[in-house]
């Protein structure tokens, strides 16, 4: 899989914004290059370019086969859905809420706007009792200035736009959408869309982007579940033997963790975790800038049950090595 290393000779992060930067980009033409949206007005899927249909009203109206419409059913219904879900469960299994941290476009949003927070209020979100500090262990310095709340407010509306308007492109033929927004000419309906789309994604952006990719969101929770199921699945990992050179930290990994995680702490606290390797990486910085290695580290398979058979009062025999590079 090779999530932990490095590629290329980038970071990490950097690695993570190129997938989240790809897939949020395709999030938004999908539609316009026709690779993947549903027409209303046609009433059918398209998808790479053609009609995705199953003649259902041709079945209805006798103009095909039962057996032409069974294969139809098998072929454009069951298959994709089975490979959709088979491959998620697959991956999840496997290596947990990796679509959230690495590719989904919400979750992209939501690191966006957690950044310019701090830099508006010392917090990731206004619900958060106490400040980050100013100036962590691992290096993040972020002096907050109220100024940056314009920018905040501004990124919020921006984002909830764009996304109503690719959400109404998933629906309508992007043409339309697009020719009649830029004409000012949106329907009355398609303007209602926007508008509430708009107005209901700028409340979840601002104030329960956090909430929503906790327990809202399907494929989120949907991945948590499979993903707590097994007990060698990736998981971040805390090197227990070595937890006396956290007496001295600020706890750089807690506040690197975009999901308001506590990375130390057992598989079973981290029901929400987006592999997203922001607390590894704190903690390299931290332990980096004293010559010694993270406490922090990817495990999977037997170095797993580290992190995940604790939550069941077992002390697992993992490999000596799991922590060594
Ligand atoms: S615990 Fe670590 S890997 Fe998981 S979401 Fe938080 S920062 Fe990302
Ligand atoms: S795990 Fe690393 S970053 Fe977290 S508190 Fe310990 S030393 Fe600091």
């Amino acid at each position: 899989m090779g999530l932990t290393e490095r590629h290329w000779g980038m970071t990490h992060q950097q690695q993570r914004l190129l997938w989240r930067s790809g897939f949020f980009l395709l999030f938004v033409l999908a539609p316009v290059l026709d690779l993947f949206r549903f027409d209303l007005n046609e009433n059918h899927l398209v998808f790479l370019g053609r009609p995705w249909i199953l003649e259902t009203q041709a079945y209805l109206n006798g103009d095909i086969s039962s057996a032409r419409m069974a294969w139809n059913m098998a072929l454009r219904f069951f298959l994709p859905l089975g490979l959709v879900i088979g491959g998620g469960v697959f991956i999840a299994w496997r290596w947990g809420r990796l679509y959230c941290g690495w590719l989904c476009p919400h979750f992209s949003v939501v690191e966006i706007i957690n950044g310019l927070m701090r830099r508006a209020t010392g917090r990731y979100s206004i619900w958060e009792k106490k400040p980050l500090p100013v100036r962590q262990l691992d290096g993040v310095t972020v002096e907050p200035r109220r100024s940056w709340w314009i920018v905040t407010v501004l990124a919020v509306l921006f984002f909830s736009f764009l996304w109503a308007v690719v959400l109404l492109t998933y629906l309508l033929p992007p043409r339309e959408v697009y020719g009649n927004l830029f004409s000012g000419e949106l329907t009355r309906n398609q303007a209602l869309f926007i508008g509430v789309a708009t107005f209901l994604l700028t409340i979840e952006f601002s104030l329960a982007r956090h909430l929503f990719c906790r327990f809202g969101c399907a494929i989120g929770l949907f991945q948590s579940l499979v993903w707590m199921g097994n007990r060698r699945a990736l998981v971040v990992s805390f090197n227990r033997r070595r937890a006396r050179l956290c007496a001295d930290c600020d706890s750089s990994c807690e506040h690197a963790c975009p999901m308001r995680l506590k990375p130390r702490k057992n598989k079973r606290h981290m029901f929400t975790c987006t592999q997203c390797m922001q607390c590894i990486d704190a903690c390299d910085r931290v332990q980096g800038s004293r010559g010694e290695a993270p406490l922090l580290k990817m495990l999977q398979d037997q170095c797993a049950l580290d992190a995940s058979a604790r939550d069941f009062g077992q002390r697992p025999d993992v490999p000596e090595d799991c922590y060594r590079d």
